[in-house]
């Protein structure tokens, strides 16, 4: 039953009576696989919205194991899942959500020698980690390998976002061109920083959505930061050109 056509009719059938999803669209989703880089804040939300989606193949990638201080805001964890693997137990919990998803994960942290091993089979990479280091190698990754690259950041009530595509046309920037003084040595992370538990799960699902946007070929504008002020509920677009100095993509 739950490999029929009609099964898959009858739970996709509110997207699937959307003009711009229809039976096609609803198809390119289950035929689409995405990789998704930390199983924090941002990723937990993602995955969970993304194989709710119908989403066909889906990549998780951790080497944390969850604790405490986690549960304000990464969805699906819960106490009894303090000391498990981070990446293990979303796989685990996704599953439950969407038996039909082919799910792999690795207990990794990713870097230059095995980001191609792990990402490599994924057409679109959301990347939902905490620190600059890994976000550079992620990016260079998919500007080489013409992977879309679904980017986001959290700090206490705001959220920036952005979907890149710099290999496919020579306009659109990557995400060094946006911080070009960054390096791999940059000891600089983001989980120390507040963040409140809404912005987290907001945070991810605009990452789905891009990546939703994208696969429908809806609206996907690879020049715009999108920064979303969770208190004001205000969101500004911002026009980003390609660095021409750019030492990945230019
Ligand atoms: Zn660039």
């Amino acid at each position: 039953m739950r490999n029929s056509e009609e099964y898959f009719l009858e739970k996709y059938s509110r997207q699937i009576i959307i003009n711009k999803v229809g039976i096609e669209g609803q198809k390119k989703i289950y035929n689409s696989s995405i990789c998704i880089v930390g199983c924090g804040g941002l990723g937990t939300s993602a995955a969970q919205y993304l194989s709710m989606s119908g989403i066909g193949k889906l990549v998780l990638i951790d080497h944390d194991s969850i604790i405490l201080s986690n549960l304000n805001r990464q969805t699906l964890f819960t106490e009894k899942d303090i000391g498990a693997s981070k990446c293990k137990v979303l796989s685990e919990k996704i599953k439950n959500i969407n038996e039909s998803i082919t799910i792999n994960y690795h207990q990794k942290k990713i870097n230059e020698s095995n980001v191609d091993l792990y990402l490599g089979n994924c057409q679109i990479i959301l990347d939902c980690t905490d620190n600059f280091e890994s976000r550079l190698i992620i990016n260079k990754f998919c500007h080489h390998k013409k992977k879309i690259l679904v980017s986001a950041a959290l700090q206490n009530f705001d959220i920036q976002a952005f979907i890149f595509s710099s290999w496919s046309n020579k306009k659109n920037p990557c995400y060094k061109c946006i911080f070009p003084s960054l390096t791999t040595d940059e000891n600089l992370s983001c989980d120390e920083m507040g963040i409140i538990a809404t912005v987290a799960g907001l945070g991810g699902i605009i990452q789905a959505n891009l990546a939703l946007n994208y696969i429908l070929q809806l609206n996907s504008n690879f020049k715009e930061l999108i920064l979303l002020d969770s208190i004001n509920l205000e969101v500004k677009k911002i026009k980003i050109e390609k660095n021409k100095h750019c030492k990945i993509c230019s």
